[in-house]
């Protein structure tokens, strides 16, 4: 759950918890992060006024980095031996409120020789390395693909030789009941993906993401088919990007009671200390709501909609277990046909994370609408068409937070479904606000100083969720209607995430020169490995302020300043199944 450990008031907190919070404090103090925050600095002199993206730029695409500093011009040299390739002229600078930045863009466009380069600015220094290349983000789909690996719950874990000591041993193998569940005794429900930062699992959260990493393979699976992951499925027949999403899948099917509905989560009843995942001996729990019908409808109906999308694409690959999806999701469509709003809260003495939502409605809309794909049948339809309406508004500004908030998914899901009997008027109308919406994120991402499509309200807890989230409407609405502005705009996100910020920080863990060191990530902060796992995305800026290190950054920052690459930061630096999704699904759209 990505907002872990310390949001529970003062007063609730146990002696263990105190005891870790001093423990991060003595940790953010210590010489070794003191040490971090300087890094930037002296690596490459330049490195941190000189925005690019680390991972690089398209051969063939718009090419453009920023420099927060005051100069004319920039030369683009060769990393080998540093010869010139090219000289530009710096734009005038812009002001970018969000950051307090003034910075200046270096466009080197119409550079079209692949390798690896720096920018230079005289007087200024140099920028960290990149390349210009075919197929850039290729290893930065690989690398993110493989942190859902590294997340894998109940199971050995080992990156092999690429990431020596990158490994443990299986964790969480027994599991029971609690007795909000409705139920007693043993239930060890194996597998999954830890949420987070925790080692959590739980299946709101799950719903998105697997969806998420489904959808991407039904749009670019031409692409993604012959990628290999090293993954123990790696070679079986199926492509791996399916095998990973299945470990995860797997595990959602095993959370559905026999009538047909899903607990919401399987957690232990508060959070575990920094340990390994095989060191984490709190009992792991299958946690309901406390009264009948203990299963919650937002769990049911996600696992619905997954349920239906798993129908479509592991058929060609496994008819039997697609059939079984099929199965899971017709029961757990019925179940909340039946139970059509049971929200969940945490029950007495359980602090995990909790997915809460008010409204179940906007799954139910999506589990309808995947259905309806999945299968064509009428009532499916129906209801989509009895209650799409109301949530057409969810396209015109994007909901930020994705988990709870699946309307958007239903409403696309149902046009890019290209299915004979879709209402003329229901698609017209999702085609045309996508497109609207599409349009307008372009326009801003434009005239954004750092060429972002965030605005000073999108710096939230998983802000760089958003930015991916942004990339993945313009990608969708490409789908919809090719348009060469949506790719590039969708990019420039990507660009973002990547280096191109005020930071001048990949917030992708073990990618680009300078990445992100302290993830609020169990595992990575475990102190077993040299450092953070490979492939994560860090939560990002937060105006909101949600901890103690945020809490102590001056008062005067601009939000998306707001941010700490520290361990204890769990409301920016924590890493997430949800927002890592989102990131799989812009690379994808990216590759080649
Ligand atoms: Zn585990």
């Amino acid at each position: 759950m990505y907002c872990s450990l310390l949001l529970s008031p003062l007063s609730s907190r146990s002696g263990r918890e105190w005891f870790l919070l001093l423990a991060l404090a003595a940790l953010l103090f210590s010489p070794f992060f003191l040490a971090r925050a300087s890094e930037g600095e002296t690596t490459a002199s330049g490195g941190v006024a000189i925005k690019v993206d680390q991972v690089g730029y398209p051969v063939n695409g718009p090419k453009v980095a920023l420099v927060d500093a005051t100069a004319e011009t920039f030369v683009l040299k060769r990393s080998s031996d540093g010869a010139v390739v090219f000289h530009g002229k710096l734009a005038p600078a812009e002001l970018d409120s969000d950051t307090g930045d003034k910075v200046q863009a270096a466009d080197f466009s119409s550079f079209r020789q692949p390798g690896k380069y720096y920018l230079e600015v005289p007087g200024v220094g140099r920028s960290w390395n990149f390349e210009v290349g075919t197929n850039v983000y290729q290893r930065a789909y690989y690398l993110a693909m493989r942190g859902f690996y590294g997340q894998r719950c109940g199971t050995v874990v080992d990156l092999g030789p690429e990431f020596p000591g990158y490994s443990h041993p299986a964790c969480h193998l027994h599991g029971e009941f609690h007795a909000s569940s409705g139920a007693r005794g043993e239930r060890d429900n194996v597998g999954g993906w830890h949420d987070a930062g925790d080692y959590g699992r739980y299946v709101v959260n799950s719903g998105v993401s697997t969806g998420t990493l489904l959808w991407a393979w039904e749009m670019y699976g031409q692409k993604l088919k012959g990628i290999s992951l090293h993954i123990p499925e790696t070679g079986n027949g199926t492509p791996d990007i399916l095998n990973e999403a299945r470990w995860n899948l797997a595990w959602m099917l095993k959370m559905q009671d026999d009538d047909g509905g899903a607990w919401h989560k399987q957690t232990s009843e508060h959070f575990s200390g920094f340990v390994a995942p095989q060191d984490d001996t709190l009992p792991s729990e299958v946690i309901g709501t406390g009264t009948a019908p203990y299963k919650s409808t937002c769990a049911t109906a996600d696992l619905a909609a997954v349920g239906a999308i798993a129908a479509r694409v592991y058929k060609p690959f496994d008819a039997k277990f697609a059939e079984q999806a099929l199965d899971a999701a017709r029961k757990a469509w019925a179940w909340t046909e039946k139970n059509p709003d049971v929200t969940f809260k945490n029950p007495a003495g359980v602090s995990t994370g909790e997915y809460g939502d008010s409204s179940c409605k906007d799954e139910r809309l999506w589990a309808a609408a995947e259905l309806w794909r999945a299968t064509g049948e009428a009532s499916y339809n129906e209801f989509f068409l009895q209650n799409y309406e109301e949530y057409l508004p969810s396209l015109d500004a994007p909901p930020l937070e994705d988990w709870n908030a699946l309307a958007p998914m239903a409403l696309r899901t149902y046009v890019l479904a290209k299915r004979k009997g879709a209402d003329v008027k229901a698609t017209q109308a999702i085609r045309e606000r996508t497109l609207a919406s599409a349009h307008a994120i372009v326009e801003r991402t434009r005239t954004n100083p750092y060429r972002v499509s965030m605005q000073t309200k999108d710096y939230i807890w998983g802000s760089n969720g958003v930015a991916a989230e942004y990339g993945m409407d313009l990608l969708i609405a490409n789908e919809l209607h090719p348009e060469k502005s949506f790719v590039d705009a969708s990019r420039d996100n990507l660009h973002y995430l990547l280096g191109r910020n005020t930071f001048s920080l990949s917030w992708v863990t073990q990618l680009g020169e300078h990445s992100f060191q302290h993830p609020h990530h169990r595992p990575s902060g475990s102190g077993k490995q040299s450092g953070p796992w490979p492939g994560l995305l860090s939560g990002g800026p937060n105006a909101g302020r949600q901890d103690a290190v945020l809490a102590a950054l001056p008062k005067d920052l601009p939000p998306a300043k707001v941010y700490a690459d520290q361990l204890a930061s769990y409301a920016s630096n924590e890493i997430a199944i949800n927002w890592q999704a989102s990131l799989v699904f812009l690379l994808a759209g990216q590759l080649r």
